[in-house]
């Protein structure tokens, strides 16, 4: 029986990046209170917590003390011990399924999981210890964990090339990419938003809602992430990935948690993905989500000064998360009503 923690209580939050900053924003909004784990004494979310925990994301003691002290828990990230997590989930109020965290920790059980349930994925060769195995094709070939923004990927193009712990993914022709944004309350399932997103040197880009995919297309996108949540106990938000290639939808990833292409929802929608998320997790009804266009710019750390002074003469919602700027680090985005082109910062 999901517990309902009403504003006051206390949430715990697993990770103190962005993610975990607009999650808090968010909840402290409604009027809870906060509490971040992170390693880092200096994470961009901890300015919005009102206790702040700093341990690895491996100590079970500190993890359990926030449990302890909470009265839900979330998390903002994937490699979190999904061990862990099951032992803990027993006795606290962790409603993110361990069992999706652990799915979506490894690429090669994420796509069987799709399988099952009969949503179309790449075609692919999982790769464990024997790396002897004739290859007719180029392959991308990704690391089974820990990759993100195209880190641990690459393409090979024959067998001397391949490595131990790795999926080989056929690699399609993209018309485009979207992903699913969707929450699921006590009550039922929402669809917070479809987005296109767009990639350059495998970080996003740029999001736009509404996509350019059909009607049809983006049916089946939802249907598809509806499937996964209702063949799961999990509650809160999450986002597919899908590509679209030749037409056909096909699966990519799931986030078990909200998503950088989410946050255009922070303008588009009545309801961000944030709150949504937050209502979610807290046995509150999350209810219709609408949205309208827009157009949404993420902002890597060499662009900070184009960004900011942007604003100066366009209107556009930035948000900024107080993060050194690093070369290809996300330290904010910007979003913007209707679909905006930037010029020739854009080419
Ligand atoms: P991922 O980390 O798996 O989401 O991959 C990062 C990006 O690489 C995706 O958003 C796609 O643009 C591209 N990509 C990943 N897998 C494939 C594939 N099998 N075929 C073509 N492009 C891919």
């Amino acid at each position: 029986m999901m517990k309902t923690v009403l504003p006051g209580s206390t949430i715990g939050i697993i990770g103190g990046g962005q993610l975990g900053r607009m999650l808090a924003m968010s909840a402290k909004e409604m009027g809870y209170k906060i509490i971040i784990l992170d390693p880092n004494y200096d994470c961009c979310a901890k300015i919005f917590s009102d206790k702040f925990i700093n341990a690895d994301f491996d100590n079970f003691e500190k993890i359990e003390e926030l449990c302890r002290l909470s009265d839900v828990v979330t998390f903002e990230f994937e490699n979190i011990d999904a061990k862990v997590l099951a032992i803990l989930e027993e006795k606290y109020n962790l409603v993110q399924s361990s069992k999706l965290l652990k799915i979506t920790q490894h690429r090669y059980l994420e796509k069987e999981f799709a399988k099952t349930l009969d949503i179309p994925t790449v075609n692919y060769i999982h790769i464990e210890k024997n790396t002897n195995i004739c290859i007719e094709q180029p392959y991308l070939m990704k690391t089974l964990r820990f990759g993100y923004d195209g880190k641990g990927q690459k393409i090979i193009n024959k067998k001397e090339e391949i490595e131990q712990y790795t999926i080989l993914e056929e690699i399609v022709s993209l018309d485009k990419e979207i992903s699913v944004i969707a929450s699921k309350d006590k009550f039922d399932i929402q669809i917070v938003a479809v987005v296109e997103n767009e990639h350059r040197n495998n970080i996003l880009y740029r999001s736009k809602i509404p996509t350019s995919a059909t009607e049809e297309q983006e049916n089946l996108a939802v249907e598809y992430t509806k499937r996964i949540l209702n063949n799961i106990d999990y509650y809160g938000v999450i986002t597919v990935e899908f590509f679209i290639s030749n037409g056909k939808v096909i699966f990519n990833e799931i986030a078990p948690r909200v998503h950088n292409s989410g946050h255009i929802t922070m303008q588009s929608a009545n309801k961000s993905q944030f709150r949504a998320h937050i209502e979610a997790i807290c046995g509150l009804r999350v209810g219709n989500i609408i949205n309208r266009e827009t157009t949404l710019y993420n902002i890597l750390g060499q662009d900070e000064h184009y960004f900011k002074n942007l604003i100066t003469e366009k209107q556009g919602y930035l948000h900024l998360y107080e993060k050194e700027a690093k070369q290809n680090r996300k330290i904010g985005h910007i979003n913007f009503y209707g679909d905006v082109y930037l010029g020739e910062n854009d080419e």
